[in-house]
């Protein structure tokens, strides 16, 4: 460093730790270190923290799931978030929803949201880092990082240079860009020569292509309970026909396993077995058509654009064992090829990022730079739809919080 540059960093603020994103696991990490009284600066480009936070399951935050596993995650090294969620786990985050007093309920799959609004777990993360003395420089932009000896870290930025023991890089993924969301956690990783995994929105609705958007156009608002598959993954929940395509808890999931130019198979009728049910009917009630039989199970506008063969209004005694399966492949295994999903505009979740294997799944430090930290969704490791994003972004940032 030369005498100019030792001016200048004798000028600097001097931080312990400097957190890059005040999101989930960036104001969990700066209450465990603030609460370990270490001298906490959270620095974030958005005018307020924990936007996602407010936004999380449609304003009502499924903040945890009361079983999390890391089958539930997506990431090259599928036993990296194990550590850390075992460490901190949905309990511990009900220890401190139930200190504040926050009423919540168990939906469907042991996902739990509150009975509020999500405003109540910002305010309550915000409380804590209060208690624990942390301090926030909101709207502030991020102009270089830089390390200067080990364990010391300049950041500079538009209200001033600082320089910290530990850099947590806490900046989350790209979904949902005027959220403030921002590929700067990326170029840090980059910076310092630590791999990055390319990335893609996870957990998010298909666009069809216009022969599919065309004939379901009509079916728009309609949910139905499906089963949605691949190759490789299969999930039973309801899908939504949207006007731009496919959405719904079974597509979202399905889609953080989805390649570019992959069909999808759906069984729109998981429960029966539609050729049996058909035969059974037309021994019994011989005149009933194909369409009515199926429209007990299924909305009438559904079937009307499903059932697509010209036997579909003809009685059931005129039909042969035969057309029996093609109704059933139409409705149970309708394989459709997505044109491409709706992007980071609306996913929720960002697929790939930090490279766990440069990282410590104890602290969640830089194996190669002490003192260098990422946690959340910058890394590696995107969730399921259910509360699991949030749980890694709790205990990520708690990991690293004991470290700082
Ligand atoms: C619409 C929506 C609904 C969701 N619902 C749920 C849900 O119900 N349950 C669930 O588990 N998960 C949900 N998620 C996912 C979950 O919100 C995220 O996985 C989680 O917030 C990630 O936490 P994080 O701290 O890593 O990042 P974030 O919470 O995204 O925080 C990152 C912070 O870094 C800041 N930042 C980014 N770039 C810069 C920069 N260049 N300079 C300075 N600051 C920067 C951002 O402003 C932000 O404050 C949802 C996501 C979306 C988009």
């Amino acid at each position: 460093m030369d005498s100019k540059e030792k001016q200048q960093t004798s000028l600097d603020k001097k931080i312990d730790v400097i957190i890059i994103g005040a999101g989930a696991s960036g104001l969990m990490c700066a209450i465990e270190a603030g609460k370990r009284q270490r001298k906490v600066l959270v620095v974030d480009h958005a005018k307020e923290p924990g936007k996602k936070i407010l936004m999380s399951g449609g304003g009502r935050c499924n903040f945890t799931n009361y079983s999390v596993s890391h089958e539930n995650y997506i990431s090259n090294n599928p036993h990296f978030c194990k550590s850390a969620l075992s460490r901190y786990n949905s309990y511990d985050f009900l220890d401190l929803i139930n200190k504040y007093d926050i009423s919540f309920s168990e939906r469907e799959h042991e996902q739990l949201f509150c009975d509020g609004s999500a405003r109540e777990i910002l305010d309550m993360l915000l409380a804590e880092c209060k208690k624990a003395g942390v301090t926030f420089q909101m709207d502030t932009t991020i102009e270089k990082v830089e390390q200067l000896a080990e364990h010391n870290f300049r950041l500079c930025s538009s209200r001033g240079n600082y320089t910290c023991h530990s850099l947590v890089v806490a900046t989350g993924g790209l979904s949902i860009p005027t959220s403030g969301a921002s590929p700067l956690g990326y170029k840090i990783a980059e910076q310092f020569n630590i791999k990055v995994w390319p990335q893609s929105p996870g957990l998010v609705p298909f666009t069809l292509q216009p022969k599919d958007k065309e004939q379901l156009a009509t079916l728009s608002g309609i949910a139905v309970d499906a089963v949605v598959s691949n190759r490789r993954r299969s999930f039973r929940e309801n899908i939504l026909f949207t006007h731009r395509g496919l959405s719904g808890p079974a597509i979202l999931q399905m889609s953080s396993y989805w390649q570019p130019g992959e069909e999808l198979t759906i069984n729109l009728l998981p429960d029966i077995d539609l050729v049996e049910v058909l035969k059974e009917q037309q021994q019994q009630r011989p005149l009933r058509t194909v369409k009515s039989v199926v429209a007990e199970y299924l909305p009438k506008r559904l079937v009307k654009t499903m059932v697509q063969t010209n036997f579909a209004d003809s009685s059931l005694k005129t039909i042969l064992p035969k057309e029996f399966v093609e109704i059933s492949e139409q409705l149970q295994q309708w394989t459709i090829k997505p044109n491409a999903t709706e992007g980071y505009r609306t996913a929720e979740v960002t697929l790939g990022g930090v490279d766990c294997d440069a990282i410590s799944s104890k602290t969640m430090e830089s194996n190669k730079i002490p003192g260098l930290f990422f946690t959340g969704e910058v890394l590696d490791v995107s969730g399921w739809l259910g509360g699991y994003n949030l749980q890694w972004a709790w205990s990520s940032g708690w990991c690293a919080g004991q470290y700082v």
